[in-house]
């Protein structure tokens, strides 16, 4: 007996059957464009032993002007169809099913060869789009269609067409970019006719036993967006053109409200596929802050949608399904839906990879195997690195120690998971915990390792993380001045007017921290509320028509900066939008460009700019310090003075632009050779 019957329970699509409820949904990794198949092979092969029920591909673009960006991969030669092979091959021996996602970005595309129904240039693109002429667009659709055949040709089981998130195709549905007069626009019989001839005519073209989802737009969250009745039409039309499967769409790349952010709540959409439930007899996949098989369970077994789709959860653990069948799922490593390490990288241009496994798209490159002899291996320092270290070191068969100085696990973690919107950081931590234990690791905790304890291993890991760094300002000793750790980790009391010093991470995350009553990420209505997100049924495009409603901020907080810079520019390409947005919308006010002068009973006096000029007194109750942080190497340079040989990572070896990414991802690199 399992405890995810519905999860695990085989679905008959007629020529072909999948053997559960779980797709990978599609992820760009950059892998396909770099040309090393075997590793994009083992990629997708690491999942497919994984016990995914079918996998979706990144996007492959059908032609130049659709690619996502210039050079982006496609199936455009005899030798792609057959590097492809390579994949489709590996998937199936191990196994797997596998789809190949056609995504035509139209004016998305970050090139000016870009198309679309009409010249209306995106927000998120310096590009103004080419308007198509009727020709243009039957050029559009046929490469559509040579795509699919090709996927075919190189044994994929299906495709999938990208009609959401603001592409090509969602691009005709709807009148904020379709603005044309002729048989592609005006009434929404037009403007659906592109989306629904591509079905058609790829299904001609493919034959009646293949795979051909459909993702399909529920809710566009942009201005002028499709309504449900639209909704309803579409999916309609799609499935009497052929689709097999419709998987949902969840927002427009421009929309601004977050809808795979950490902040969003588990399965904060699901509701929108649930109201097509019913509407159309060919199974639907519903999508977005789907991570655990718990999650998953309970959105089929309220009849949201007949599948889930979970996409960035299979970086995290590529055994998601084997493991949860396996009564294992406590091992089942957590997707913080921090997108650090994917989505950011994606857009950098680097391969995407996992900020909780770095293994991810790097399987061929960081091999854990069992060492060749046992060693006892010490690491201090239980935040993310040590932990990370301490764990690979364990898995190839070392005996490890791990000490800290807290009695508790997880260092800086412990940290990000009190701030409202990273709850999801709770559940690393505890996985972290679990799978010391599992993993046998003698834990040392309350401990201050020194020199001598370290004596008699074979390996010495350095792990000790970092120290606030002292901003130096005047009065900053005064009892109205407290640090991000006193605030964060003590709870120390802090007045009703702040300001915060530092606009890095950490002076965002502890901005929030204090504006925030009630975290609405786990309460999704009131979530919804938040971001101005209401029913598609009551409201075109599910945008409330009275607009966000936040909740009134908890204190008035002022962040501020040195540098002239926008504050939040260097946080996350995919997230620091939101931070800045949550911020706004609890009326914290930002100032850059400052020089601290002094801090007294009044509060933060700062002037501007190099001649400190326009000083000014931030009247507060608290000030907070958020400065950054050094790193704290007390026990490596003691060890280095005895002359003790040990591995420095993490925070300890370098504190500038530290972040859980790098030091997991030092930290098993390290462990993987020892
Ligand atoms: P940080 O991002 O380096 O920011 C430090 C802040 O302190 C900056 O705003 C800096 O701005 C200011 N600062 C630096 N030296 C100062 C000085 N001497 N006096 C006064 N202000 C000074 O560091 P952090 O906020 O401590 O975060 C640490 C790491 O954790 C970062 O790498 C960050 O990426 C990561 N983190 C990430 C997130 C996330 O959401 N992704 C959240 C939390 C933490 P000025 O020099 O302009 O004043
Ligand atoms: Fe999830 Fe973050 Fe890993 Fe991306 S980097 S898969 S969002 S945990």
């Amino acid at each position: 007996m399992t405890d995810y019957p519905h999860l695990l329970a085989p679905l008959d699509l007629g020529f072909t059957t999948l053997k559960n409820r779980v797709l990978m949904g599609s992820m760009h990794t950059n892998l396909e464009e770099r040309g090393d198949w075997n590793r994009v092979a083992e990629f997708y092969a690491a999942r497919a032993r994984g016990g995914a029920g079918l996998m979706v591909t990144g996007g492959m673009a059908p032609n130049e002007e659709g690619g996502v960006f210039p050079g982006a991969a496609g199936l455009f030669t005899p030798e792609d169809i057959a590097n492809h092979r390579v994949i489709t091959d590996r998937v199936h021996g191990d196994g797997g099913k596998i789809a190949m996602q056609i995504l035509h970005a139209g004016r998305y595309a970050y090139g000016p060869k870009c198309v679309a129904p009409s010249p209306v240039k995106s927000p998120i693109s310096p590009f103004p789009p080419n308007e198509l002429d009727e020709a243009g667009i039957e050029k559009q659709i046929a490469d559509i269609v040579t795509s699919a055949v090709r996927a075919r040709e190189a044994g994929y089981d299906g495709v999938e067409i990208m009609g959401s998130e603001g592409y090509f195709l969602n691009q005709f549905l709807v009148t904020h970019t379709n603005r044309r007069e002729d048989r592609w626009g005006g009434a929404y019989e037009n403007r659906m006719r592109l989306p629904v001839e591509v079905v058609r005519r790829v299904r001609e073209a493919v034959g009646p036993d293949f795979i051909l989802i459909y993702r399909l737009s529920m809710i566009d969250l942009v201005p002028n967006g499709s309504t449900y009745e639209e909704v309803v039409q579409l999916a309609k039309a799609v499935e009497a053109a052929g689709a097999t499967i419709i998987n949902t769409g969840i927002g427009w790349h421009e929309a601004r409200v977050p809808t795979i952010a950490t902040s969003v709540p588990r399965a904060a959409f699901a509701w929108v596929t649930k109201k097509l439930m019913g509407q159309v007899s060919v199974p639907l996949i519903t999508s977005n802050r789907i991570n655990t098989p718990e999650v998953a369970e309970e959105v089929l077994a309220e009849g949201c949608a007949d599948m889930v789709s979970m996409a960035r959860p299979w970086l995290a653990d590529q055994d998601f399904v084997v493991k949860a069948a396996s009564g294992r799922a406590r091992e089942i490593a957590p997707c913080i839906a921090c997108n650090q390490a994917c989505l950011d990288h994606t857009f950098q241009g680097k391969v995407s990879s996992c900020l909780v496994n770095p293994r991810a798209a790097f399987e061929t490159e960081i091999v854990i195997e069992a060492a060749p002899a046992a060693k006892r291996v010490a690491v201090v320092g239980a935040g993310p690195a040590g932990l990370s270290a301490a764990l690979t070191a364990a898995e190839r068969g070392h005996a490890v120690t791990l000490f800290d100085r807290a009695e508790e696990i997880g260092g800086q973690l412990n940290m990000a998971k009190v701030i409202p919107g990273k709850e999801e950081f709770r559940g690393l931590v505890d996985w972290f915990a679990h799978m010391v234990q599992l993993r046998g690791i003698e834990t040392r905790l309350g401990t201050e390792a020194t020199a001598e304890m370290l004596d008699g291993f074979d390996e010495v890991v350095i792990a000790t993380g970092v120290t606030p760094r002292d901003p130096g300002i005047p009065g900053q000793d005064g009892t109205n001045v407290l640090g991000y750790v006193d605030v964060l980790r003590h709870g120390k009391p802090v007045g009703e007017r702040v300001a915060v010093v530092g606009a890095g991470g950490i002076g965002f995350d502890v901005s929030e921290f204090l504006v925030t009553e009630d975290s609405a990420t786990e309460d999704l209505p009131e979530w919804m509320r938040e971001w101005g997100v209401t029913d598609t049924a009551a409201a075109r495009s599910g945008l409330a028509p009275e607009g966000p409603q936040p909740h009134p901020a908890r204190r008035q907080v002022t962040l501020l900066q040195r540098k002239s810079e926008k504050p939040g520019k260097r946080l996350g390409k995919t997230t620091g939008w939101i931070h800045r947005a949550g911020l706004q919308m609890k009326s914290v006010e930002m100032r850059a460009g400052v020089n601290y002068e002094r801090i007294d009973a009044e509060g933060l006096h700062v002037s501007y700019g190099e001649a400190r000029e326009r000083p000014e007194v931030i009247a507060c109750d608290t000030v907070v310090l958020c400065a950054g942080q050094l790193s704290e190497r007390s026990l490596a340079d003691a060890l280095e003075a005895c002359g003790v040989s040990a591995h420095v990572i993490g925070g300890a070896d370098v504190a500038a632009e530290l972040d859980a990414k790098r030091a997991i991802d030092q930290g098993v690199r390290l462990a993987a050779r020892l």
